[in-house]
């Protein structure tokens, strides 16, 4: 799975910002979890289904076939949440033998006819309709966000949203549509038939095997998955996709859209059959199943899931023409997806403890991908990001592998992520290449088909390398923290030895063992010195005739750090050239943007600027200094260069935004020109410029785009604009802008002039609707952000309508406010 995590915590660091609320951290607290007892082992899962979509119900037929694992039993427990039971039977040939049963509507707890002995397999029959909006955890609240299948827009009362169904497996959810065991290190094949109206296209694990047309306007679609795999694997979609066919080796890769995204569905997936050419070659496994297809759904409450062979992504993964003209932002969670075909599907984690091993593989797998198509520089850069990702959610008293915890669904964090993405980065450079890729192989050719936890991994490396790594695995998989590092470099000449003092500096007294690489510069050249370092404080001699022009510490910047380092800017403007990484540059550039009173700094930066990778290009304009009069007068022609005419979108887009800032008269012919560039970036920062130098412009302008669909940067930049205006002509072109948005850092920065807006407008329907549309981003906003979205209505709504007092409709629009919006706190109208 693919959550949306890091996608957030942007946002909730703004949110939080602004509401000052402050969160708690579960770290490794909590019960300790087992790995669930195997009584009855799943063999196979046969499921007919068919669904009402004005109850929101599902109506199954369930026939069960399992085993006793290794010992005798007498008795079956199911997973089954929330449904109304109507039988439960053994199977015996075509008749039926009652079981007795009791229900706590959680668990189906049967006892079977007799006592079965391990490997002799029984088959169950259930009749049941699954009631996902019903569904309650021991008498609690209903579970809004482990319904296991989803019902979206069923009566199709939702204007601009098709009706779809969708499940939501992992971790433990989808016992609410079908009876399982629902547990990662059960495995089963499966048959579904799936009965729908006649315009669904349905999808499903395994293969179509036929469809047949029924004589009520509904269609009967029978899939059919002949492998084994997990129950949170299962899944079914259905609605009026277009579906785009591709294939690899023969194999179907299909890509599930809405219609109007049919054109451009090849631009934003069509990289996939690349993909799995370049998995099934590393991996040295061919991709195991029979097809591979991928789905957007509706509403969707992760970011994407990796359900065997039929993947479902989020919304944001519908990008249309534009946008991808940025680059497409879906590509690396499309590339994590389908690496858990293998880790994840083809081989599972046994327990959710152990969740890392099919995480830290996805995650690690976009950085491949980018390091095979995109070079050296964007893999990094997907490393760094990650990695800084891990380092900002302060986690470190968190295992990677973890025993301990309150709720399984924290285990879906930035260490089982991001920082077990990192691990196997370092993994890979002390085995090598090589190495690491046999052991891949080798874990997945052992326990393919079953599950594994972290200590078959270390098994599979240490067969493969022939050394002894419990060391690694204590330090980086049964342990937590990261080394924070103080390097001191210095030259010592009548001895004529460099000097190199480590010191571990972590607070929690761990110290960890490192083997690191040391390149000792002089010009060009390099020598390289391989180190362990493993203590406290740890000290290093090395000849060198002269001072050396530079010591990179970690010369592959590879390590999972937290580093403090002597350097001087001479050093790091050497490194830039000469160590030349992705990591070596970014780090002198970062050094340079804090020595901005340096001349020589100045200089550096403006050879940064033009650096040949587009993030590093964007990080050292971010980091200059745009407050001083001497850094705008330097940069200003190259930034006004990179606005024209820089190959990358987003480039352009940020040297504009920061050109804006200038409020040159001279630059307007650009912005103008930009407001109709094909990026919505591009042009949504230009109309933000524009209207800085000259609102007027930009607002002419922006009536013109309004006519057509923006999104992004765009789109909250045309709310902007036209909100300032508080002109009610452009209410409703204003409204179905923000109303097509879908939930975004964009839509969250566009809520605030909406709100602004709706609040000084006099006319009481644009007020119903404007609310109604505040109400519906609320409502469609992940769970976790849904009080900070209140907040943040409230915030701007009341305090605008507060300015308002007794003016004309006010009584009114107020009441219809807090019917639809509840205050956070009591404001006082
Ligand atoms: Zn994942």
């Amino acid at each position: 799975m693919k959550k949306i995590s890091v996608f957030l915590a942007v946002i909730l660091l703004a949110i939080q910002a602004m509401a000052q609320t402050t969160s708690t951290d579960s770290l490794n607290a909590g019960p300790y979890h087992e790995t669930a007892s195997r009584i009855n082992d799943l063999v196979h899962t046969k499921l007919d289904v068919r669904f009402d979509f004005n109850k929101s119900w599902l109506y199954g037929k369930a026939w069960v076939t399992l085993k006793p694992h290794f010992y005798s039993t007498d008795s079956l427990t199911l997973d089954a949440k929330g449904m109304d039971i109507k039988k439960v039977a053994l199977q015996i040939g075509t008749a039926l033998k009652d079981l007795p049963y009791t229900y706590d509507g959680l668990q189906l707890h049967i006892t079977l006819d007799k006592t079965y002995k391990g490997g002799e397999t029984y088959t169950v029959y259930l009749d049941y309709i699954s009631k996902p909006n019903e569904v309650k955890v021991k008498g609690s609240a209903a579970i809004n966000d482990a319904k296991g299948l989803y019902f979206i827009n069923p009566k199709g009362e939702e204007k601009n949203k098709p009706t779809e169904i969708w499940t939501q497996g992992e971790t433990e959810a989808n016992s609410v549509w079908f009876p399982t065991i629902d547990k990662p290190n059960q495995k089963t094949t499966d048959e579904i038939f799936m009965t729908v109206p006649d315009k669904f296209v349905t999808l499903s694990n395994g293969k179509l095997v036929s469809q047949k047309k029924n004589t009520d306007g509904t269609r009967t679609d029978y899939w059919k998955m002949e492998l084994p795999h997990a129950p949170y694997l299962f899944f079914m979609g259905a609605g009026e996709f277009a579906v785009i066919r591709d294939s690899y080796k023969g194999k179907e890769v299909n890509y599930y859209v809405e219609k109007p995204y049919a054109p451009v569905a090849r631009k934003i997936f069509g990289n996939t059959p690349e993909m799995i050419a370049f998995y099934s070659k590393i991996l040295g496994v061919e991709y195991p199943w029979v097809k591979y297809s991928q789905m957007v759904g509706r509403d969707y409450v992760s970011g994407a899931m990796e359900n065997t062979t039929a993947t479902l992504h989020q919304e944001s993964a519908q990008q249309d023409a534009r946008e991808l003209t940025d680059a497409n932002g879906w590509e690396s969670t499309i590339a994590h997806e389908l690496f858990h075909q293998w880790f994840g599907d083809y081989v599972t984690t046994e327990s959710w403890s152990n969740i890392t091993v099919n995480e830290s593989f996805a995650n690690y797998s976009e950085t491949l991908w980018n390091e095979y198509k995109y070079g050296k520089d964007a893999a990094d850069d997907q490393n760094y990001q990650d990695m800084s990702g891990y380092l900002q959610s302060n986690s470190d008293q968190k295992d990677l592998v973890r025993f301990h915890y309150a709720d399984k669904e924290d285990l879906f964090d930035a260490v089982s992520y991001n920082k077990g993405g990192r691990i196997l980065h370092m993994l890979r450079h002390y085995v090598g290449d090589s190495a690491f890729f046999k052991a891949l192989n080798l874990y997945l050719t052992t326990n393919k088909f079953k599950s594994a936890e972290a200590q078959q991994l270390r098994l599979a490396f240490e067969e493969v390398t022939g050394r002894d790594l419990n060391w690694f695995w204590n330090e980086w998989y049964y342990g937590n923290g990261h080394p924070q590092l103080n390097i001191q470099y210095s030259y010592d000449a009548p001895t004529k030895k460099a000097r190199v003092i480590v010191e571990q500096t972590q607070s929690n007294g761990k110290l960890f063992k490192l083997p690191v690489a040391i390149d000792i510069y002089k010009g060009a050249g390099k020598k390289r010195y391989n180190i362990w370092t493993e203590n406290k404080t740890d000290t290093f001699y090395f000849d060198a005739a002269t001072k050396p022009d530079l010591i990179n510490f970690d010369g592959d910047k590879v390590l999972l750090t937290e580093k403090k380092e002597n350097k001087t800017l001479d050093e790091y403007i050497h490194q830039y050239k000469y160590a030349g990484s992705y990591l070596d540059r970014r780090e002198a550039i970062e050094f340079a943007t804090q020595n901005q009173d340096d001349p020589k700094a100045i200089a550096f930066l403006k050879t940064a600027l033009a650096d040949k990778f587009d993030g590093l290009r964007r990080f050292a304009m971010g980091g200059l200094d745009w407050k001083k009069e001497n850094i705008k007068k330097e940069m200003e022609p190259q930034i006004a260069a990179l606005a024209a005419r820089d190959p990358k979108k987003l480039v352009r887009a940020d040297a504009i935004n920061i050109l804006g800032g200038f409020g040159k008269p001279e630059y307007e012919p650009l912005f103008k020109a930009a407001t109709h560039d094909s990026s919505y970036t591009v042009a949504g920062n230009a109309l933000q410029a524009l209207y800085s130098l000259n609102p007027d412009a930009a607002t002419a302008e922006a009536k013109l785009l309004i006519a057509q669909p923006a999104k992004g940067s765009l789109a909250t930049a045309l709310t902007d604009v036209l909100s300032a205006t508080g002109d009610e002509t452009y209410a409703s072109a204003i409204l179905d802008n923000f109303e097509n948005m879908p939930f975004s850092q964009a839509k969250i920065d566009a809520v605030q002039s909406l709100a602004v807006f709706i609040a000084r407008t006099k006319n009481t329907d644009i007020v119903k609707r404007g609310v109604d549309a505040m109400a519906s981003f609320r409502d469609a906003s992940p769970q976790n952000f849904q009080k900070d979205a209140d907040q943040l209505i409230n915030d701007i709504i009341f305090k605008a309508i507060a300015k308002r007092k007794n003016a004309e409709g006010l009584k009114e629009q107020a009441a219809y406010i807090l019917s639809r919006i509840p205050p956070v706190e009591k404001k006082g109208f």
